[in-house]
């Protein structure tokens, strides 16, 4: 099912691993003035402008994180480094490196490479990031891929995960649950393709689904806003695992509990149809589904009327005492102590 560019196959030792850097990222031009060098030289030089400096790392490894039977290559590339901006963000800082490692085995050509690249390079670009560096390796089998993302950003806005209080309110910046609805359907369809090649998967109808999980978009939009509405939250976290398993996090470390409603949790009405269609609850889907990489803020009471302002952001419910737990309140309005069952990586 993957698409590649033409019927043309160059080998990656045709080029050699010098030769295949400069073409991979000749494209690349930094456009960062926290930019001093970039790719060429021992390492990359950055300036980071007497901010702090965040920096995050995520590896995917293909078979564990990625299924290149429905991940076209172009896409892969594209999330693998909006995954890391995301976790920029969430320390409400702003990207504007990165880094990116290949390991990749000779089962690729250059023209593969070369669509993982595009992909890389329209996030770049569509973020205003610079790829200021990287390693490339040969592996013995398929395709890893690591990205480091450098963000920037005045001391005292960083938002730390451990800075929730009791009655912050509780908000996020979109629906939740879709793109793992949208894992479900593409490996549904493959299942169906591998026990029949004949069939075309039909996925027209899906793309809000499909799109969420194969292109996700990092939320810059509310950091910006964030910072033109001179609003620093006490907390954030992005959803990478789920909502319940990342509220939990912040619970956590802020020593806090929680109380969110199940009547606020923002579901799109596909998400809903998707996940009874496989016999799923909607509500499972939104709590425990990852890659939405939506934004989690915790907000004091004194700015939330002003957050409600901001059409993205969704009120959910309320930071309480430690000693509450992190709860949800059902549209009965009983409390169901949340689990954290997230992701399950092992
Ligand atoms: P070194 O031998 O000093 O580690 P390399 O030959 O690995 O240098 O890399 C040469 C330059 O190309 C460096 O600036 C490095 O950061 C960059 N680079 C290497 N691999 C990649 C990659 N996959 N993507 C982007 N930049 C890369
Ligand atoms: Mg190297």
């Amino acid at each position: 099912m993957n698409e590649t560019p033409s019927d043309i196959r160059t080998e990656i030792a045709d080029l050699g691993e010098f030769g295949l850097i400069d073409h991979l990222t000749k494209l690349f031009i930094p456009t960062n003035t926290s930019t001093v060098k970039s790719i060429g030289d021992d390492s990359a030089v950055l300036n980071p402008e007497n901010k702090h400096v965040v920096i995050t790392t995520d590896m995917m490894v293909e078979g564990v994180h990625f299924d290149l039977a429905y991940f076209p290559l172009k896409h892969l590339g594209y999330k693998a480094i909006v995954s890391n901006l995301s976790d920029v963000y969430a320390m409400n800082a702003i990207p504007v490196q990165v880094t990116v490692s290949i390991s990749v085995s000779n089962r690729y050509s250059v023209e593969a490479l070369e669509v993982l690249y595009e992909g890389i390079r329209l996030a770049c670009e569509s973020y205003q990031v610079d790829l200021v560096g990287g390693d490339t390796t040969a592996s013995l089998r398929g395709l890893v891929i690591s990205v480091t993302a450098i963000g920037i950003q005045e001391a005292e806005k960083i938002c730390y995960r451990n800075g929730a209080k009791p009655g912050d309110h509780i908000y996020v910046s979109g629906e939740l649950g879709a793109s793992y609805l949208g894992l479900q359907l593409l490996e549904r369809e493959k299942q169906i393709y591998l026990s029949n090649p004949g069939i075309q998967p039909d996925l027209e109808n899906q793309k809000y689904l499909i799109g969420k999980f194969l292109k996700p978009e990092a939320q810059r939009e509310t950091i910006d806003w964030l910072e033109k509405a001179g609003i620093i939250p006490h907390a954030m976290i992005d959803l990478s695992d789920g909502l319940s398993s990342d509220l939990m996090h912040i619970c956590k470390q802020s020593q806090c509990g929680a109380e969110i409603e199940e009547s606020l949790i923002p579901i799109n009405e596909q998400t809903k149809w998707m996940a009874l269609k496989f016999h799923m609850d909607p509500l499972t889907c939104a709590l425990n589904g990852g890659e939405d990489y939506e934004l989690l803020l915790c907000v004091s009471p004194q700015d939330s009327d002003k957050v409600r302002m901001f059409p993205g952001l969704i009120y959910i419910g309320q930071i309480k005492e430690s000693a509450f737990g992190v709860q949800l309140k059902s549209n009965s309005n009983n409390l169901h102590p949340l689990k954290a069952q997230g992701w399950v990586h092992f």
